[in-house]
C-alpha cells in the first residue's frame, strides 16, 4: 500500500519523486510552471508532525497551504517559530485562513494521558520538555479527564482547542482578525476516518 519503506534506497527515492512529479504534471500540465512563478498559499495548516495527515486532508495542490507541523501541533505565543510562521503567513504571503488541526491517537498527547511522562523526561528529554504544554492542559481538565469514556481522545481535542485560543491572542493574528483579513478554525482530524471536524471557528 505505502510506496516507500524502511528498506528504500535513495535510488527508490528518487524513482519515486521523478513518478510523482510525472503523473502531477500529466493532470495538472500548469502546477509546476505556476508554482515556479512563486506561491501565493490560502491557507496556513497548523498541525502535529504525525505521518497520518497533513494538508492534503483537503484535497489541495501543492501552493496551496502554507504548512507548520509541530510535535501534538504545539504553539506557544512566545515561541519564536510560532511568531515567525504567522507573521511569514499572514502579514507576508497574505492567508486568509488559518487553520489549527489536532488528530485522535495522538502520539504526544497518549503519553500525557498514559502516565509516560517520568520515562520520556529520562530517555528523550527535549520532547519531555516540548510536552510540557499538554501536561498543563491535562492538569487543567484532571476532573473531565479523569469521568471521560476516552480521555486520550478528549486530550487531544482540548489540546486543539487551547491552541486556537492561544493562536487568537497572538499579536499578529488578532489583528489581522480585527481587520478582517483572516478566520480561524479549530478542527480535529480523526486518524480512523480521514474526516475532520470542527472544533472552533471565529467565522
Ligand atoms: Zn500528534
Amino acid at each position: 500500500m505505502f510506496t516507500l519503506s524502511p528498506e528504500s534506497r535513495l535510488t527508490d527515492l528518487l524513482e519515486a519523486n521523478r513518478e510523482w512529479a510525472q503523473d502531477m504534471s500529466r493532470e495538472h500540465p500548469q502546477l509546476f510552471p505556476t508554482n515556479g512563478r512563486g506561491q501565493q498559499p490560502h491557507t496556513l495548516l497548523i498541525s502535529c508532525s504525525d505521518s497520518r495527515y497533513n494538508e492534503n486532508c483537503f484535497g489541495v495542490l501543492p501552493g496551496e497551504v502554507f504548512t507548520w507541523k509541530s510535535i501534538a501541533n504545539i504553539c506557544r505565543p512566545e515561541d519564536l517559530a510560532t511568531c515567525a510562521t504567522l507573521e511569514f503567513a499572514i502579514d507576508v504571503l497574505g492567508v486568509s485562513r488559518v487553520v489549527l488541526c489536532g488528530h485522535t491517537d495522538c502520539g504526544g498527547v497518549n503519553s500525557c494521558v498514559r502516565g509516560q511522562m517520568p520515562q520520556l523526561e529520562r530517555n528523550c528529554p527535549h520532547l519531555a520538555e516540548h510536552l510540557n504544554d499538554v501536561v498543563e492542559t491535562s492538569k487543567q481538565y484532571a476532573s473531565e479527564l479523569a469521568d471521560a469514556r476516552d480521555p486520550a481522545r478528549l486530550l487531544c481535542l482540548r489540546n486543539a482547542q487551547k491552541h486556537y485560543i492561544d493562536l487568537t491572542q497572538n499579536k499578529t493574528v488578532s489583528r489581522a482578525l480585527a481587520e478582517g483579513r483572516i478566520q480561524v478554525y479549530a478542527l480535529l482530524y480523526n486518524v480512523d476516518t480521514g474526516l475532520v471536524e470542527k472544533l472552533a471557528s471565529t467565522e
